[in-house]
């Protein structure tokens, strides 16, 4: 056996049984990690203190106490999330050096539960891209095929958990960060409904958008980590005091008349033909299990891309006006005054894109402009966020593929913005509504390479997607348990 490849449930069921070592399995994970990420660059920080960890998890085992529910599970976290004592960088030079005082609410709560803190992982600079390439410590790769990016922004978290070097991950997602890189991994991501789970402690990207959710290796893990970390949170008050269910109870296998809408602007002319297909398949397994399909239409979907690079770029260049050189992080070396400090470490620190995002997202708030584009995206917003409400009238859940197309070449895009922002063409629409999405694995192109497919269900009805994502996940591979 591989304990590697085992699922975090399964970990759980065997270090809970005795049958396994917790020191076992971090001390071949390090090795693993050591070995197999020179390559695929998923982390940025290792902790290689946590075997210390395991051992104390072995002598919990050994004396006979209960173990917590994440009790001695290895868990990465994306680098812009705080984690006491562990550098937190958002892969941005900017914040090379920074080492958080305190722990975000998300990782404070995995730590109460015993997970072990395995690692920071690679990710777009402040999130910032749909590759991981924006990294100012270099690009993390696909698993699948080396030579294709893991998607992004959290490209790190969703390549680790892919290539078994953790059990699970944390990452988070304000346009698609979770779910497209879930997709491009062959692995399962959700973002929660916006004020599920506390953003206290993730570094701000664009604070309306934000949300932090697991990446895992099947649909009950997930749910297992949604358990833990949804809730209301003082630290943050945009998180909703609503009861959290057992999200593992609505494990399925088929779908008793659930009714999927897929929308058909959906299936535009630019979505690439095998993954038309792998999602066309799904539909049809969808039905066959009990599924019931209704054709939906969600008009203001075009204009979702647009809408959302106002919002998000304009909120970006509020929330990074605080890294200045004088409270944390990078601060340039020779300056004659206070503005020339600010103005080169804020040069010298940022990278090409979160540049470009602050230039643009200042000139959308700026006298002027702030009507003719900031205001039309907010109302813009609306609109989409009431197609959605319109069409959870008709049915249960939303149907559609995750991204539109299969993983694309290191380097392919990097240098066209606009192409790069298309890749999430799919996703953002989910975010400027605030609703809870998932991606799971929905088959694999000619060529290997993994095609998400996304469930949306209505805000605080996360309890449906596990529904149904578990249900095709168990038609299509017989659910890993
Ligand atoms: N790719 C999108 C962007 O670059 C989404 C990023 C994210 O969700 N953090 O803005």
């Amino acid at each position: 056996m591989d304990i590697l490849k085992l699922t975090l449930w399964e970990l759980r069921e065997l270090l809970k049984k005795k049958e396994i070592s917790c020191v076992e399995v971090v001390s071949s994970l390090l090795e693993k990690i050591n070995s197999e990420d020179k390559e695929i660059h998923s982390y940025l920080f290792v902790n290689e203190k946590a075997v210390e960890e395991a051992k104390k998890v072995d002598e919990k085992i050994a004396k006979g106490e209960e173990l917590k529910e994440l009790e001695g599970i290895p868990i990465s976290i994306k680098d812009n999330m705080c984690t006491i004592g562990m550098p937190t960088t958002c892969a941005s030079k900017i914040l090379y050096n920074f080492i958080p005082p305190y722990d975000a609410t998300a990782v404070k709560k995995l730590k109460e539960n015993g997970a072990i803190m395995i690692g920071k992982t690679n990710m777009d600079e402040f999130a910032f891209g749909s590759s991981t390439e924006n990294s100012a410590f270099g690009p993390t790769k696909n698993p699948f095929d080396k030579t294709r990016v893991p998607g992004g922004s959290s490209g790190g978290s969703a390549a680790a958990t892919s290539a078994d070097l953790c059990f699970a991950s944390l990452g988070s997602d304000t346009g698609g960060s979770i779910r497209q890189p879930a997709a491009f991994c062959g692995v399962v991501g959700m973002k929660p409904t916006y004020g599920r789970v506390s953003r206290y402690g993730l570094i701000a990207f664009a604070s309306s958008l934000d949300q932090i959710g697991p990446i895992t290796k099947s649909v009950r893990d997930c749910a297992i980590l949604m358990n833990i970390i949804s809730g209301k949170d003082e630290m943050d008050s945009t998180s909703v005091n609503l009861e959290v269910p057992d999200y593992t109870e609505f494990m399925r296998e088929e779908l008793n008349g659930i009714r999927v809408g897929i929308p058909e602007e959906y299936f535009i002319s630019g979505i690439e033909k095998e993954v038309k297909e792998k999602v066309e398949n799904v539909i049809k397994i969808v039905e066959k299990i009990g599924g019931k399909i209704e054709k939906i239409s969600l008009p203001h979907t075009q204009y979702g891309i647009a809408s959302y690079y106002i919002i998000a770029t304009a909120e970006a260049s509020s929330n990074l006006a605080r890294f200045d050189g004088v409270k944390y992080g990078y601060r340039t070396e020779n300056y004659r005054n206070l503005m020339e400090m600010y103005m080169k470490t804020r040069g010298e620190g940022f990278g090409e894109e979160v540049k470009r995002r602050i230039i643009l997202g200042t000139y959308v708030l700026s006298a002027g402009y702030y009507e003719a584009y900031y205001l039309k995206g907010q109302k813009v917003r609306t609109l989409i966020k009431k197609d959605f409400l319109d069409a959870f009238e008709k049915v249960d859940v939303i149907l559609t593929p995750t991204t539109p197309e299969l993983p694309f070449k290191l380097g392919e895009k990097k240098k066209d913005p606009l192409a790069m922002y298309l890749s999430d063409i799919f996703t953002v629409n989910v975010n400027l509504a605030g609703l809870p999405s998932i991606s799971i694995p929905g088959g694999f192109s000619s060529s290997n390479l993994p095609v998400g497919i996304q469930i949306i269900a209505p805000h605080f009805k996360e309890e449906r997607i596990f529904e149904v994502a578990s249900a095709i996940e168990f038609a299509l591979n017989g659910r890993r348990k």
